[in-house]
């Protein structure tokens, strides 16, 4: 048995596919190994994607005593179609996949807890036959999870679809949700995509406890709602331990053509403008997109996927597959590389976004607000451009505007339209010259010096972990 064998504890971590979930699941299998001395069994699901996932999960940077274990891929093709948006078939892919699950956890010797991400819910019930307690590691926000874990009583309460509801939606103890902000997911309660997210979010109280991605000092109020109102108490809510911002932490080549354009520019002088992993601009938008960066005469690092008048999740799976696609060129306005070359730089696929925004030069972030990328953001006290494209991103954003004082918003998003190139240049250039901009940086930078207060040793996230690992430890020494 692995645990008897290596004389230490096993867990098992569980992600779902997509890089958004897979670095923060790997990021708290990592601080498990490195920092509590713990064994982790990272259990993959496989799918046909991804050059950066692959590279991601093989990486011989990985540290000993933390295994990657490949589910193998499933055929779910008469499962779904072209057309199944992204949690349907990110679930179907996930219940297929895990249909070996018991097996697999009975061969690793069965760990002493399981970690799973809120897409893989289907866990709760074999790691229950098996009596193994399991921890969701809930990978957006604090804010987005006293939504979540409001949701079955507003399905309850409200007849309507959300979105015509008249008023915001009022979740207890927090900042109101406009319906606009509302996620993709949550906008039409007859389609499996909803049914999906909605069987996930109602099993979140079967966890032992929900692992958050965040930290005291940045969400304070869903924190206080979650533990003292007593909604969540009713419901019951499991016991949430902050344990972030877990990010990860590139080991970029030293050649990286970013880092070396980066170190030619002056301290806080560029904005890193990256809308995806997974989400992609429409043409008209990423026109629009460059000419407002040209217009403003910022220096700028763009990380110009092609643009796609598909869903604006529409790579998802297959982040970092095109790397030889077309050259930016064919798809950016005529001339723009050339007039824009003193000041800026255009990557086609995939930057090191978290030594670029470690760097000096870098001075704000123009980002589709994912929560990984937004954590990233506050670790290194850049201030945001927020570009909320898909899932809770608009929500995130809304809270990174008008909560915490971070981000600028450009008018126009959310919206079906395209943001013109005036707007772009006006929050481009507010944040990079303007006094609003310096406000939002020092805000930026007081977060992250409290991020690592609260990842040290004795901080409030690193006691978090600790206080859970000790749980799993009691129980464990019990049942011996
Ligand atoms: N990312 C990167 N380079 C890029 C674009 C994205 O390294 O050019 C990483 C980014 O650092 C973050 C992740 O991809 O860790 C994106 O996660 P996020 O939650 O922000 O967005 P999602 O993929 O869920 O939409």
């Amino acid at each position: 048995m692995v645990v008897a064998e290596t004389n230490k504890q096993h867990v098992a971590v569980l992600s779902s596919p997509g890089m958004g979930h897979i670095i923060p699941l790997l990021e708290l299998a990592k601080c498990l190994v490195i920092d509590h001395g713990i064994h982790v069994s990272f259990l993959n699901i496989t799918t046909e994607a991804s050059t950066a996932q692959i590279q991601l999960l093989h990486s011989p940077t990985l540290p000993l005593g933390l295994d990657v274990i490949d589910i193998p891929a499933v055929d779910i093709s008469a499962l779904v179609s072209d057309d199944t948006p992204i949690v349907a078939r990110l679930s179907v892919n996930v219940e297929e996949s895990l249909k070996p699950l018991k097996s697999i956890l009975i061969e690793l010797g069965k760990p002493q807890a399981l970690f799973i991400d809120l897409f893989c819910t289907q866990a709760f019930d074999v790691c229950k036959e098996l009596s193994i307690p399991t921890y969701t590691f809930f990978t957006p926000s604090t804010s987005f999870l006293t939504f979540c874990l409001y949701l079955p009583t507003l399905d309850r309460e409200v007849e309507c679809e959300f979105i015509d509801l008249s008023e915001p939606v009022q979740v207890p103890g927090c900042s109101p949700v406009r319906t606009e902000d509302l996620l993709d997911q949550v906008r039409n309660r007859k389609i499996d995509e909803y049914k999906w997210f909605f069987f996930h979010i109602s099993r979140l109280p079967m966890s032992d406890g929900i692992l958050l991605n965040s930290w005291e000092d940045f969400e304070p109020t869903s924190l206080k709602a979650i533990r003292e109102h007593p909604f969540y108490k009713e419901i019951p809510t499991p016991p949430v331990f902050p344990a972030g911002p877990l990010i990860k932490h590139d080991k970029p080549e030293l050649d990286d053509v970013c880092l070396a354009w980066l170190d030619k520019q002056p301290l806080n002088s560029v904005l890193f403008a990256a809308l995806r992993s997974g989400g992609t601009l429409s043409a008209a938008q990423l026109t629009e997109l460059a000419w407002g960066l040209e217009l403003s005469q910022q220096r700028f690092i763009l990380v110009a996927r092609k643009p796609t008048d598909a869903s604006a999740s529409a790579t998802f799976f297959n982040v970092g597959e095109d790397i030889n696609a077309n050259h930016p060129k064919a798809y950016l306005p005529d001339g723009f590389l050339k007039r824009t070359k003193e000041v800026g730089l255009v990557v086609p696929t995939w930057a090191p976004q978290v030594s670029v925004l470690q760097h000096p030069s870098t001075g704000a972030f123009l980002s589709h607000c994912g929560w990984n990328s937004t954590l990233e953001s506050m670790s290194h006290g850049v201030p945001m451009i927020a570009w909320p494209l898909y899932a809770e991103q608009r929500m995130n954003a809304t809270m990174l505007v008008e909560e915490v004082g971070v981000a600028v918003q450009p008018v126009g998003i959310p919206g079906k339209g395209v943001v013109d190139r005036e707007e772009i240049e006006r929050v481009v250039r507010l944040v990079l010259e303007g006094e609003e901009g310096n406000v939002m940086r020092r805000k930026a930078r007081e977060l992250k010096v409290s991020a690592v207060k609260a990842l040290e040793f004795g901080g409030s996230s690193h006691q978090s972990l600790s206080s859970i690992i000790k749980e799993w430890k009691i129980e464990n020494e019990i049942s011996v």
